[in-house]
Order: structure tokens, then sequence, then C-alpha cells
């Protein structure tokens, strides 16, 4: 379990107040003109050393993000921004970052600009976090009147503006050049890569985008140091990582621990366990809904970090675990996430726009015991045209749940659908898409 003096966000449950005063109280802008003195390439370098990976769902290493942006500052301007769309059904992590200690994302704001050559830094909050947004913006307003930020920042020479935009509301806002487009006022659609936004981003200036609770760490590591960072967890997989435990448990929460911390440990000393106690878990989604579910067996001893999930053959993603008890009817939890993607798809490319709602409409008739067992390959068919064709990851997202209850639930849904009828049957009547693409299979 965490200790205490490891904790970063200390104020994580509004314990000492979200104004500015009883943020420094607690140890916030505390020497942040001085590592500012350290430089650029020392700031990224400690970066880099803390093995700091991005928490916004990807997991990329932060301290190699932030040297992608050009040394040299040329005519272009270099920005920062922040994202805080979080969109990831099961998340709300960045939200109580926001509420209860923003100074830690405006301080980390503030570092980072200056490590990148950033002058101008946007915040681009989610729309539907209105309340969160009037606490941030009146947070931002108390470090200007403080010269934390705006001219000469905090002593350091610096002149740094923090921005809050508005989002409204569409999931796909939250892939970094969707996000981007957004912010420029166009549709939310994500672009083409490469190039990349740390070369050609916002307004085709180098632009980096990163996670509010990366960027919000960033300041305690350069004051207690990398070393001390990545004694925490283990090797790529270093330090403390916010996790939103939802769904089936009694006491739902947000809790900080070290990374790797195990699954049973973080559900049952912190969420108060699952409802109907441990022996009724049926399965956990690790990062979000769009990370493969896992279900009771590897529950009992998953270690939450993002290489041991890779292994386990799912993700960290956002580290939001939604349990889910056997009170529960797993194919239609499957086929409400899979109606989640199909609504957010922006429809830019057809095997992501076409093959959610195949997907979405599968699983609904699977979920009613309504298919036949020769869909259930099918519909596994349909997440692999998806995975990997796709402009963006949402492809991979809106596939891999499906694929996750495949792997671990295929017998649940061949008993449920070996008893209809139409099974064995040549002239099943099934929508015409799917049976024309069945007939192709077997004529083929
Ligand atoms: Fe849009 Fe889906 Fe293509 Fe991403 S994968 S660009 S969300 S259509």
């Amino acid at each position: 379990m965490l200790e205490d003096r490891d904790r970063i966000f200390k104020n994580l449950y509004n314990d000492y107040g979200w104004q500015i005063e009883s943020s420094i109280k607690i140890g916030d802008w505390k020497d942040t003109k001085e590592i500012c003195t350290k430089g650029k390439e020392w700031i990224i370098n400690e970066i880099k050393t803390s093995e700091l990976r991005g928490r916004g769902g990807a997991g990329f290493p932060t301290g190699l993000k932030l040297s992608f942006t050009p040394k040299e500052q040329g005519t272009k301007s270099h920005y920062l921004i922040i994202n805080a769309d979080e969109s990831e059904p099961g998340t709300c992590k960045d939200r109580d970052i926001l509420r209860f200690e923003p100074q830690k994302l405006i301080e980390g704001c503030l570092i980072t600009s200056y490590a990148i050559g950033a002058h101008t830094s946007y915040i681009y909050i989610r729309g539907e976090f209105f309340r969160e947004g009037e606490r941030l913006q009146q947070a931002i307003d108390q470090a200007y009147e403080k010269n934390f930020i705006g001219k000469n920042a905090c002593g350091t020479g610096w002149d740094l503006d923090i921005y809050l935009h508005y989002g409204a509301g569409a999931y796909i806002c939250g892939e970094e050049t969707a996000l981007l487009e957004s912010l420029e006022g166009k549709r939310g659609q994500p672009r083409s890569k490469p190039p990349f936004p740390a070369l050609v981003g916002l307004y085709g200036c180098p632009t980096i985008v990163n996670n509010v609770e990366t960027i919000a760490v960033i300041p305690t590591i350069l004051r207690r140091g990398a070393k001390w960072f990545a004694s925490l967890g283990r090797s790529k997989n270093t330090g403390t990582k916010i996790f939103c435990i939802t769904g089936n448990v009694n006491n739902p929460c947000n809790v900080e621990e070290e990374m790797g911390v195990p699954l049973k440990e973080l559900i049952e000393k912190h969420a108060g366990g699952v409802i109907g106690g441990w022996n009724n878990l049926l399965a956990v989604i690790p990062g979000g809904s769009s990370m493969p579910l896992l279900p009771k067996s590897v529950c009992d001893t998953l270690r939450m970090d993002f290489d041991y999930l890779v292994n386990q053959k799912s993700g960290l993603g956002t580290a939001a675990i939604v349990v889910i008890n056997k009170d529960q009817d797993i194919i239609k939890c499957i086929a409400r996430i899979a109606k989640f993607y199909k609504h957010e798809s922006c429809g830019q490319c057809t095997p992501c726009r076409e093959g959610t709602g195949w997907l979405w409409r599968m699983l609904e008739r699977l979920a009613k015991g309504e298919g036949t067992l020769k869909e259930i390959d099918l519909l596994f068919d349909v997440t692999k045209q998806i995975e990997g064709h796709t402009i963006c990851a949402f492809g991979e997202a809106s596939a891999w749940p499906v694929q996750g209850l495949l792997r671990h639930f295929r017998k649940e849904i061949e008993r449920r659908n070996s008893s209809n009828p139409l099974v064995g049957r040549t002239d099943v009547k099934i929508p015409y898409l799917i049976d024309q693409h069945l007939l192709e299979k077997e004529n083929a």
C-alpha cells in the first residue's frame, strides 16, 4: 500500500481545500523558479529518467514525447495542450484533479510549457464539466493574481498564458488530433498521421498534447527527484497512479496507489469489496470501456500496470476499473459498450462507421439468444475488419471489448444461442448484410 509520504495528490478528497493558499501549504508552487532555472534539457531528462508514462490511456513515455518538439524556436509558436476531455466511460480521475488539485495542473503547465518553449497553453475540458471548468478558471485567476503565471511567471523570466476551452461532448475529441481540430473551431475528427502534433499540431505549429494527470504529477517528480518516482512500481511502469473503481462495488472511489498494486487490494481495501463478495465477481474491465475485460480467474492475482495487463491481453488504459458481478448479464454489458462506440464513431473510416453498428446489432441479438453459432465467428471477424484498419485508435477501442468477451465468455454466448430453433437451419432469417456476408464466406 502506498505510504502517505509518497502520495502526490494529497488533496484528492478535498481535505485541505482547493484554494491557492491551501495548495501552497501542501507543497504546490514550491521551488518552481529553481526548477525552471535548471534548464529545459534538465527538466526533460529528469522526466525521462523518472520513466513517467502518459496517464491518458496510451502510456507513451512522457519525457520522450516532450523531446520531440524542435529545440530551437523558429518562426512558429509552440503550444502545450492539456487534454481534460476525460470521456472514457468509467473514468473520473481528472475531474477530481480539476476540482481539488487545480494548482498542480497549473504549475505543471508552467514547467512543461517552459521545457517545450510554449508561451500559450490551452486546457481542453469536456463541456459537461461545467462546474469543474468554473473551479479551474477561478484557480487560473488566482495563479495570475499571485503572478505564478502570466508575464515573468513565478519570476522565471518566462511568459505563459493559460486558456480554458470547453468541448461539446464528443468522445472522439479526447483523441489528440480530433481535439486540435475542435480547438481550431472545426468538426472534431481525427487527422491522418504523420505528421504528428509535436511537429505539426495546433494551427500547424509544434504542439504537445498531454493528459491532466500526466502534467499534474510533473512538479512533484521534479521536486522530489526522478529516482524517487522511479523507485515506486517497477521498471517502465513507475510511480503512482489514480485508479477509478466503479461498477458493482460497495464504495466506488478514486484512489492514488503505487503502480503494480494488486487489483484485489484496490477492490477490497479501497472500494469496499465486490457487491455479494469476492466470489460473486464475474469479470473486470481494468482500464476504461475500451480495454478487453478479464474474468475472475485472472483477477485473483492481477497486478495493475501497463505491461502486466498487456501480457494478460488487456491494458491499463485510463486505470478505470469497472467491476462486473454475477448479477449482470455480461453479453448485455458489452452490447451496451458497443452501442456507445457506434454512437461516438466520427464516421470518417468505413470499417469503424459501419463495423461498430454491426457489432452492436449482433451483440444485441446474441444477448437475447436470437443469434446463430455461425454469427459468433462472424462477430470476431468483424472486430478484425475494424482493428488496424482505421485512421485512429477508436477502431481498436470499439473492437477490443468484443474480442475480450469472445475470448473469455464464448461458452456463455454459445449456451444462450444454441437453443435458438434457427440453429442449424440454412434459411435462417438474419439481417440482409450479415446474411450476405455469410453466403459470401460459404461460397468462397
Ligand atoms: Fe473516426 Fe472511427 Fe475513423 Fe477514428 S476510427 S477517425 S472515430 S471513423
